[in-house]
């Protein structure tokens, strides 16, 4: 949950606190088991959409952007690219059910779209999107690729969406509760702009990111991945320029404490890596 916006006295932000939790179905969740990385902040979850729903309504909007893609003849053109990405996500999500369990379970699906864009998501409920411009422009090696996507499935695990939504909402009601209060004038409209605000065009942050990291480069290194091909991909990447960064690589954490977070992190889950090299 968001800090407060007050403007009027303690007791009044106390009063408006109370309503909240009173109003706000929200519940702490833990999405996620800790791993060999430790990730394990409680998470406070609305109780309107649920985990269910939510992958859901991804899964509409995923068609959505493959129909949109395909229209334009921009969906999974280059058959060893579609066959090189999936057979990395083949690898990566057994390994999730180290997190949580009911991810072996869900309707995994990846597509490679055309797009000069450097770029790579995964929907809440498993649903991958790798750009072509991402490959195209950084040459990712197996290892490098499989960190992009690991990062990318840590978000989706952890369901930072529908915290960043649960968040949205209280607020978005916490501002109705304030405007009541104080007798500021709000509106449904201004709620709703305020919601797309926060849900739509706010990037992750960082601690989401950072969490997204290091349960990626657990992944990577529980699926026979070098970990520490996330540190080369980003250095490649910082040598990019130009371009509008991915949303993994966004830009925060900086660049250096994050560089150093995932060297940490990838060594720690070092072991995990050897071991799988050592079965072959
Ligand atoms: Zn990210």
């Amino acid at each position: 949950m968001k800090a407060i916006r007050s403007n009027g006295s303690p007791a009044r932000s106390l009063i408006a606190a109370l309503a909240l939790s009173a109003l706000v179905g929200c519940q702490t969740v833990r999405t996620t088991e800790s791993g060999v990385v430790g990730v394990d902040r409680p998470q406070r979850m609305s109780t309107l959409v649920s985990s269910e729903k939510f992958n859901q309504d991804a899964a509409g909007a995923y068609q959505k952007v493959l129909g949109d893609a395909a229209k334009k003849g921009q969906l999974n053109l280059d058959r060893g690219q579609v066959e090189r990405v999936r057979s990395i996500a083949r690898r990566l999500v057994p390994s999730t059910v180290v997190f949580r369990r009911d991810a072996a379970r869900w309707g995994w699906e990846i597509n490679v779209i055309t797009s000069n864009e450097v770029n790579a998501w995964c929907m809440p409920g498993g649903k991958i999107a790798v750009y072509t411009g991402l490959i195209a422009k950084l040459s990712p090696t197996d290892d490098e690729l499989a960190a992009v996507m690991g990062h990318e499935i840590a978000h989706a695990l952890r369901e930072h969406s529908r915290e960043q939504y649960s968040q949205a909402v209280a607020q978005g009601i916490l501002i109705d509760i304030l405007g009541a209060a104080t007798g500021a004038s709000t509106s449904a409209q201004n709620t709703s702009q305020l919601f797309l605000e926060l849900f739509v065009n706010r990037p992750h942050s960082r601690t989401d990111e950072t969490e997204a990291d290091r349960i990626g480069v657990e992944l990577a290194a529980r699926s026979g991945f070098d970990p520490r091909a996330a540190v080369t991909l980003w250095k490649k990447m910082g040598k990019l320029g130009g371009d509008k960064p991915p949303e993994w690589l966004s830009t925060h954490p900086s660049d250096q404490s994050r560089v150093r977070d995932l060297q940490v992190y990838s060594e720690r889950v070092l072991p995990l890596y050897e071991e799988t090299q050592r079965k072959r």
